[in-house]
């Protein structure tokens, strides 16, 4: 446990955060067993409980009618004690999501766009779609919200709530976004960048045990990435860690977005599988799809260019998922975003090429998984964003 003495009132602050924690990914405790799992002695648990309780934080669920005499009181999270409204941004969707403290989803909106938008359209958008959330809401649960998390797919000044740059949606170069959100609805808005918002999204929301080490990556319309260490999130020096799209894959090749030339993204994301798409004879193929998925239905549909252009896009990726492996040796690799819903061809080639390139000691691979979140992994990472300070403490792990 922390070296935390003297001060009493971090002393509480990290208590209530460690009881919290324990009923957020344990479930509903007893007292004792809240207790066992916090290390902390009766007396100190049942204040900290006293004080939860009053504040709404913690209810009292029914118990367990176990053995004999009468079953110790049980507690809960209450879920209606906050609720986070997240949104993700992309190129060619916004994703709303509310979620409760105990972390249920109370409401989802995704709108689809057919063509790549620019800032000002997703953000009108987003906004609208915030205030159908909100409005959708019952009235004690309106009065709750904890703040709105943005998720924006780029370079952020977070600590200023500006977008800098996000190379694939035009109009996002020094926007304010949070000043703007809190303008129009007065309460805490909170940024982060959109592949680790998904990543936070794991640890809060996945599924088994809580993950400590592990490689989110976010194949959308481009190729994002967010590195969890010890249950935190990597950042780099200067906020740019895990921009695994812009790693080199053909030197020479076709110029990125972001300048430079032979980006994985120029040869496997959602943009360049668009491209693709241009050159394929959909209409022949009778396919009214378009972008991406016109490639994967190309390829369901047996034309074996479309499958081609998919099985090299997911070597592309495999091999990268593997160079990350190699690097951060995580526990294991999440896939999320919309090409995640290609179809097995890109899926197996990733996981074929990445799993020929790993090293991987006494045989055991890295497993490579898609996440179970969907499309909401960015929305419900963001929704988080405001309601963390119930759960985390400054820099301290608990
Ligand atoms: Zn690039």
């Amino acid at each position: 446990m922390n070296n935390l003495t003297g001060n009493a009132t971090v002393l509480k602050r990290v208590n209530r955060v460690r009881a919290l924690n324990r009923l957020r990914f344990g479930g509903p405790a007893s007292r004792a067993q809240l207790a066992r799992a916090t290390g902390l002695d009766a007396k100190t648990i049942t204040n900290v409980i006293g004080e939860l309780l009053r504040e709404r934080l913690v209810t009292p669920r029914e118990p367990n009618a176990v053995g004999r005499g009468r079953p110790a009181e049980r507690l809960a999270i209450n879920p209606d004690a906050a609720i986070g409204i997240g949104v993700d941004f992309g190129a060619g969707q916004v994703t709303v999501a509310a979620v409760d403290l105990e972390g249920n989803t109370r409401q989802r909106l995704r709108e689809e766009f057919s063509a790549p938008k620019e800032a000002r359209f997703l953000m009108r958008r987003a906004v609208a779609a915030v205030e159908q959330c909100i409005a959708s809401l019952p009235p004690p649960q309106r009065r709750r919200l904890a703040g709105i998390g943005l998720a924006v797919p780029g370079i952020l000044d977070r600590s200023g709530g500006i977008v800098r740059r996000a190379v694939n949606i035009p109009g996002f170069h020094n926007v304010p976004i949070v000043a703007e959100f809190q303008k129009r609805f007065s309460v805490p808005v909170v940024l982060e960048e959109a592949s680790r918002a998904a990543a936070l999204a794991e640890i809060w929301f996945g599924s088994g045990p809580r993950r400590r080490d592990f490689i989110c990556l976010d194949l959308g319309y481009g190729i994002g990435m967010g590195v969890v260490h010890d249950g935190w999130l990597y950042r780099g020096a200067n906020e740019m860690g895990g921009e695994i799209g812009h790693t080199i894959v053909q030197p020479g090749g076709a110029r990125c977005t972001c300048g430079k030339r032979g980006c994985l993204e120029t040869v496997a994301s959602g943009k360049a599988l668009g491209e693709a798409a241009r050159k394929l004879p959909l209409k022949e193929l009778g396919i009214e799809s378009h972008g991406a998925r016109a490639v994967s239905d190309a390829a369901g549909a047996g034309h074996e260019p479309a499958r081609h252009t998919l099985t090299q896009a997911g070597r592309a990726i495999g091999m990268a998922v593997a160079n990350v492996v190699n690097l951060f040796d995580p526990q294991q690799v999440i896939l999320n975003g919309g090409l995640t819903k290609s179809g097995p061809l890109l899926i197996d080639a990733i996981r074929r090429t990445a799993a020929s390139h790993m090293i991987h000691p006494r045989g055991r691979r890295c497993p490579i998984e898609l996440s179970r979140l969907g499309d909401c992994a960015g929305a419900l990472g963001a929704a988080m964003l405001p309601m963390r300070a119930y759960f985390e403490f400054d820099n301290i792990r608990l």
